[in-house]
């Protein structure tokens, strides 16, 4: 039986929304809160943007080090030639890329204004499925931008040309939030069948359907008998209305009525993480949890009404249908210094020392080792413009000299 699994784009879809946006350290944060969580592949950025470089790299090293596995690195770029090479010069060592090109009339009408036809689409896809695979590409996910809106035979000759080129799979983008369960689940089912590569969900929630739809598309695709990626951001930032929620899709695959009993995640899902991720995810894109998310919101097992909340305290599961302990409520991830001293970029080294001295597991060799972690706390601060919250100073205890490269944000005069 196909799997599930979460591909999760919070680094790139998250951070593409008006208003908003992570430091390089919180996005690598990220990646390793996602690793924690069990999702598979985390699109960590844009390789062909330039000041992403320096991240880039610095978590394909953590990578290498073993700090960021099993999940996968992905980058996300334009799916033409030009793109595949100038990341493969930036980021020479990236190994999974998505490839994005727009496929609906709509698009190719409205956007690319007669400079492409659909067969042109095609053939750029392929050319820069090619490029990629010639320098070193490990896998390969080919992105339909406005799928929902794509005639449905045109979308599944884009399909075979990726397979016949060996891409890894199809993303199936609702770029606009169009499709609703009913028809996502035909369309992803259709694909999987007749193009026969394992089906991307990228659903956004326009019209409130993001979790609803990936669960529909992902069921599309393994009764057509592929495996389903479905693309998700935490707390479902992401451009416009925003994506599917991490959170609420692993609830919803895992605990919604008769779903687990054939569609299931193919690896651990370490649902306990789920507080934690959600809550920096809070802090460090600044966009408060809704008091009424599933799972995460400040009302999730709040009751108050006389009749639930006798019932629930008869029995929980009289009124809820899965615990706040297995979603690690309570974890803190601020800096708890019951004084308020934080570590920001004009701490001097007692209050660092205070800090650190309460949290940390990591002991300082000497004076200037603690100092030279204090320097690079006082530039994440400076980039983050926020107290670090605890995981992130322990990184940079840690990982002093990936912390480093993270912070460097020197204008590259070459590529
Ligand atoms: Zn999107």
């Amino acid at each position: 039986m196909p799997k599930i699994y979460l591909l999760d784009v919070t680094n790139r879809d998250g951070v593409q929304t008006a208003k908003l946006g992570l430091s390089k350290l919180e996005k690598t944060m990220t990646n390793i809160y996602l690793n924690e969580i069990g999702v598979f592949q985390s699109e960590f950025g844009f390789p062909t943007t330039k000041h992403e470089s320096r991240y880039l790299k610095a978590n394909l090293e953590l990578a290498e080090m073993g700090v960021l596995k099993p999940i996968r690195l992905e980058g996300w770029i334009r799916a033409i030639v030009d793109d595949v090479e100038l990341t493969f010069e930036r980021v020479p060592g990236i190994k999974h890329l998505n490839l994005s090109i727009s496929t609906s009339d709509q698009m190719i009408e409205g956007k690319f204004q007669g400079r492409k036809t659909k067969q042109g689409v095609i053939n750029d896809m392929t050319a820069a499925v090619d490029a990629a695979w010639a320098r070193g590409a490990e896998s390969i996910g080919v992105n339909a931008e406005d799928a929902s809106r794509t005639d449905l035979d045109y979308l599944v000759e884009f399909g075979l040309a990726a397979k016949e080129h060996k891409a890894t799979r199809l993303r199936y983008c609702d770029t606009l939030g169009y499709d609703n369960p009913f028809t996502i689940y035909k369309t992803n089912k259709a694909l999987a069948e007749r193009v026969g590569l394992p089906i991307e969900q990228h659903c956004h929630g326009d019209l409130g359907m993001a979790v609803a739809n990936s669960l529909a598309g992902a069921k599309g695709t393994i009764d057509g008998g592929q495996d389903a990626y479905i693309n998700t951001t935490i707390n479902g930032i992401g451009e416009r209305a925003g994506n599917a929620d991490l959170v609420t899709v692993i609830l919803a695959v895992t605990k919604s009525k008769e779903f687990a009993e054939r569609y299931q995640f193919g690896n651990k899902i370490k649902l306990s993480k789920a507080w934690k991720i959600a809550k920096f995810a809070e802090y460090a894109f600044g966009v408060p949890i809704p008091i009424n998310q599933p799972g995460v919101g400040a009302n999730a097992f709040a009751h108050e009404s006389g009749i639930h909340a006798d019932g629930v305290l008869k029995d929980p599961e009289n009124y809820e249908l899965y615990g706040f302990e297995e979603l690690g409520r309570g974890d803190p991830i601020k800096v708890d210094t019951g004084r308020e001293i934080t570590a920001g970029e004009y701490s001097g080294i007692s209050g660092f020392s205070h800090v650190m001295g309460k949290i940390t597991d990591v002991a300082f060799a000497s004076k200037e080792e603690a100092n030279e972690v204090l320097e690079l706390v006082r530039y994440a601060n400076v980039l983050a413009h926020k107290p670090l919250v605890e995981d992130e100073l322990l990184f940079i205890a840690r990982y002093p000299q990936v912390a480093k490269k993270l912070l460097t944000l020197t204008p590259l005069v070459k590529p």
